[in-house]
Parts: structure tokens; sequence; C-alpha cells
């Protein structure tokens, strides 16, 4: 593989995906295109990666769509698609990991601790593999966006990243993979998410400051929805990721929230 990459036309541009690709994917493909010109290469993965779930999480459903994700690249005239099964890429005694250390810690690596650990894993595995000259990743996981540039930043990896906008449903759901999983009335429910977002933008615009009122007022917004159980919901630095008090602009909100067993990440970058 490392010798067909050197071969590719440049600039070779990545997608990383698990697969159970939507139109967020596909913008993400659009996105890549615009990098890779009429002459450079727009490559997608599609791996669903075990070491990035917990040992309670949906690794064993998360969906797996190949024919229909291949068909969907193809029509998004991406180049070439990379679906390693997950013993070609880790050894059965693979012993060492990427850790990021601090941006990490917080939201959602609270409740998914080992979660970013394998993500860095594998996107520092996908880079050594294909080495792109930029990758693409979605705001709609702002986090790992920002864990991402800072390995590649700490690590030397001579690769650009280059984030894309959430995409999101009419009633403002983010789209996401896991949305499948929800019963139509978690699915109704799970719009109050975004409205929280943008409700709490409102405040904040209207001059609220105290960083425990607006989290409190997303908290009990999100929690009218008699399905939803809130994971965090947190108005952060959005570089450090760190609570800051009293609120100053730009600032992150962002939320997790769970419908049934379902786990939904949404953002608001208020700048
Ligand atoms: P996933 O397959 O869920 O790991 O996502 C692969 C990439 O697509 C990640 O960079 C995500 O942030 C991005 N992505 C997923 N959903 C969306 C969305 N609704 N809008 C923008 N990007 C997204």
């Amino acid at each position: 593989m490392q010798r067909l990459s050197g071969r590719l036309p440049r600039p070779l541009v990545l997608v990383p995906t698990m697969g159970a690709l939507h139109q967020g994917h596909l913008g993400l493909v659009k996105k890549a295109k615009r990098f890779s010109g009429r002459t450079g290469t727009t490559a997608a993965s599609l791996f669903v990666n075990p070491i990035q779930f917990g040992p309670a999480e949906d690794f064993g459903n998360y969906p797996r769509t190949f024919q229909s994700d291949c068909e969907l690249l193809e029509g998004a005239r991406c180049d070439l698609v990379f679906a390693p099964h997950a013993d070609e890429m880790y050894f059965s005694d693979s012993s060492t990991v990427v850790v990021e250390s601090a941006l990490s810690r917080v939201m959602c690596g609270v409740s998914r601790p080992e979660h970013f650990t394998g993500v860095c894993t594998v996107v520092s595995k996908l880079f050594h593999i294909l080495r792109p000259d930029v990758a693409v990743f979605g705001e709609k996981d702002f986090q790992q966006l920002s864990i991402l540039r800072r390995m590649a930043r700490d690590l030397n990896f001579p690769v650009r990243i280059v984030a894309h906008p959430i995409v999101r449903e009419e009633d403002g759901l983010a789209l996401s993979s896991r949305n499948g999983y929800l019963s139509e009335e978690e699915r109704r429910q799970a719009a109050v998410i975004y409205s929280t977002l943008v409700g709490a933008e409102q405040k904040i615009r209207n001059g609220w400051k105290s960083t425990r009122r607006v989290e409190n007022w997303m908290r009990s917004s999100i929690s009218k929805k008699k399905l939803a159980k809130v994971d965090y919901v947190v108005a952060v630095d959005p570089v450090t990721l760190q609570r800051s008090d009293p609120i100053t602009i730009p600032v992150l909100l962002a939320a997790a929230v769970f419908f049934g067993k379902t786990r939904l990440i949404d953002n608001r970058l208020i700048e």
C-alpha cells in the first residue's frame, strides 16, 4: 500500500470514515475534491476501528454498509477506497498506541476514556499507510478534530488538516451513522439538541456570561424531552476545551445526549 500511495497522483486528499456513509461524509468528500483538484487523488477510508470502542459500546452493531458506501463514493467521484480488515490493520500482539493527553481528557473523554487513543492510533496508521497531503474531518466531531490537529502538530505529520462544517437534517439534527438506531419518537425528540445549542447561543449573545448558568440552561432544555438523558453539556474555550468563566467569545457549546442506548453528539462554535 505504501508503494501504491507513492505512485498516486498528488495531492492525495484523505477522508477517514467508519463507513455507513451519509450526506455529511459526502460533504467531506466534496471538500476533499476541491483540494485534490483535477489531477490529484481523493481517497476515503472505510474502517470500523475496534480500538476506539469501549467494551460496552456498539462496535458489534455499528452499521456496515460496504456496497452502498462504495456506490456513494463512486457517485461522488472519489478515486480510491481503502477498506482494510481489522487483522490487516492490527497485529494480534500490537502493543503501541498514540496518546493525546490533554484535550482527550475532557468532554467525550470522560465517559469514553480510551476512545481518543483509539482514534489517534488509527488515524496515525492511516496517515502512515496512505501518506495524504491533506486530510478532511468534520466539525461534528469538534473534539476529535482538535485532538487530531494537536497530534499532527506534535508528531510532525506532514499533512494539512482541513475541517468541514456540520451537515444537518431539516430539523437541525446533525447527520450521524448512529441516527438510524433511533426509534421514531427518539428521532423526533433528538432535534432538541440543536435547538438547545441555538437557544444557548442566543442567551450568550443577549449577555449571559456565567458558564454554569448557560450549561444549566442547556441541561434543563434537553432534559425536557422525556427520552433524552444528558451525558454532558459544556461551554468551553474552543482551543483548550477547558471551561472558562465568565464566557468570552469565541466559545464552543457542545453536548452528548443518550436516547436509549444511542449516544449523539453535537456542538456549535460561537465566534
Ligand atoms: P465517522 O464515520 O462517523 O467516524 O465520521 C467520519 C468523518 O465524517 C468525521 O470526520 C466526522 O466528523 C465526519 N462527519 C460525520 N457526520 C458529519 C456531519 N453530520 N457533518 C459533517 N461531518 C460529519
